[in-house]
C-alpha cells in the first residue's frame, strides 16, 4: 500500500498499486496511467484535485477489450489545464456530469471492470497538453493541479502547503483588484500554487480549507531551504548547414580525438546537422572536404 500519496483517487485513500506507469514495475511500456485496487473493500472513487468534468460515460456494460476501452469513466479538467481520467467504473455508479465543478475527494463512481479491464480496478491518468504524463508526482503532491501553472519567473519558490512566516504584510483580496484590505502577521501555509500578478493565497495556520486572502508573494518567507537552481542546460549552438565556425581550442571530435592544433584557427563550413545519441552533431570541412563530426557545443559560430 502507498501510505505517502498526498492526494487520493479512492475515498478509502488506501490504494493498491497493481498496474504502474510505463516503464516502472509492475507494469508495461505501453501503460499510460496506474492502476489500483482497493484492499478495505470500499471502492469509491474521488477526484485527485479540484476541477470540472469535462466529460464522462456510464452506460458501458460489461468488459469491452475493442470499443469502449475505457468503459465508464469521468474525465475532469483541472485549473492548471491538467486533465484526469478514472477508467472502468461499475455501470450506472457515474454520479456527476459533464460541466459539473468537483472538489478534491468528491465521489465520482464506484470501481468497476468495463471497458478493457482484465479484473476490477481503477486506471487513473493524468494528462497534459495530449501527453499522458506521470501519474505519481501528482498523488505525491511534487506536482500540482492548481490555479495557475507555477511559472519559472515566480519570485519566491512558494508551493502549496508550504508554511510561511509574514510579518505586517499587506493582506488583499484578490490578486488583481487592487487594495489592501489589511495586514498580517504570523503563521501561514500557502492555499495553493500560482503567483498571479506578485501574489499569492495563504490560509490560516489551522490548515483551514479556506483562503485567507492574498499576499505578496515576496513577504513569504518560506522555512524551505532554497532549491538548489537547476543547473543550466548546455546551450546549444544553433547552427545550420553552410554557417561559418571555429572550434573551442582543446575541443575534441564527437568520437573523442584530438584534433591538430592548426584547426582551432581555421574557419570550417558547416556541412551537416544531425544528432547523435540525443547530442548535436556537426559535420565541419573545408572546401567540400569532411574534416571532422564535432559537438556543437565545442563550435563557435562566426
Ligand atoms: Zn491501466
Amino acid at each position: 500500500m502507498l501510505n505517502n500519496y498526498k492526494h487520493h483517487v479512492l475515498a478509502s485513500e488506501a490504494e493498491q498499486l497493481t498496474a504502474d506507469y510505463k516503464t516502472r514495475n509492475p507494469s508495461y511500456p505501453t501503460h499510460k496511467g496506474m492502476d489500483f485496487v482497493d484492499d478495505a473493500g470500499k471502492c469509491v472513487i474521488v477526484a485527485v484535485a479540484d476541477g470540472v468534468v469535462e466529460s464522462c460515460r456510464n452506460d458501458v456494460v460489461g468488459v469491452d477489450h475493442k470499443y469502449n476501452t475505457a468503459g465508464n469513466y469521468v474525465r475532469i479538467r483541472h485549473p492548471n489545464g491538467t486533465y484526469t481520467r478514472y477508467l472502468h467504473l461499475e455501470t450506472g455508479s457515474v454520479c456527476v456530469k459533464s460541466g459539473q465543478t468537483v472538489k478534491a475527494g468528491d465521489k465520482l463512481g464506484i470501481m468497476g471492470e468495463t471497458g478493457d479491464s482484465y479484473g476490477k480496478h481503477l486506471h487513473f491518468d493524468v494528462c497534459i497538453d495530449g501527453v499522458y504524463v506521470d501519474p505519481l508526482p501528482y498523488l505525491m503532491g511534487t506536482k500540482g493541479f492548481g490555479n495557475v501553472k507555477p511559472s519559472p519567473s515566480d519570485p519566491v519558490d512558494l508551493r502549496k502547503g508550504d508554511k510561511v512566516e509574514l510579518k505586517t504584510a499587506p493582506l488583499y483580496v484578490s490578486s488583481t483588484v487592487g487594495k489592501k484590505s489589511g495586514t498580517i502577521t504570523g503563521t501561514y501555509y500557502i492555499y495553493a500554487d500560482g503567483i498571479i500578478n506578485g501574489r499569492i493565497r495563504i490560509t490560516t495556520p489551522k490548515g483551514c480549507a479556506d483562503c485567507t486572502g492574498w499576499v505578496n508573494a515576496a513577504d513569504c518567507k518560506s522555512d524551505k531551504p532554497a532549491e538548489k537552481p537547476a543547473p543550466a542546460p548546455a546551450q546549444p549552438v544553433a547552427l545550420k548547414v553552410g554557417d561559418k565556425v571555429k572550434i573551442k581550442t582543446g575541443a575534441l571530435t564527437y568520437s573523442g580525438t584530438r584534433l591538430a592544433s592548426w584547426v582551432y584557427d581555421a574557419v570550417f563550413d558547416v556541412q551537416q546537422v544531425g544528432t547523435i545519441s540525443n547530442k548535436d552533431y556537426i559535420v565541419i570541412g573545408l572546401d567540400g572536404q569532411i574534416t571532422a563530426g564535432m559537438r556543437a557545443e565545442d563550435l563557435i559560430k562566426m
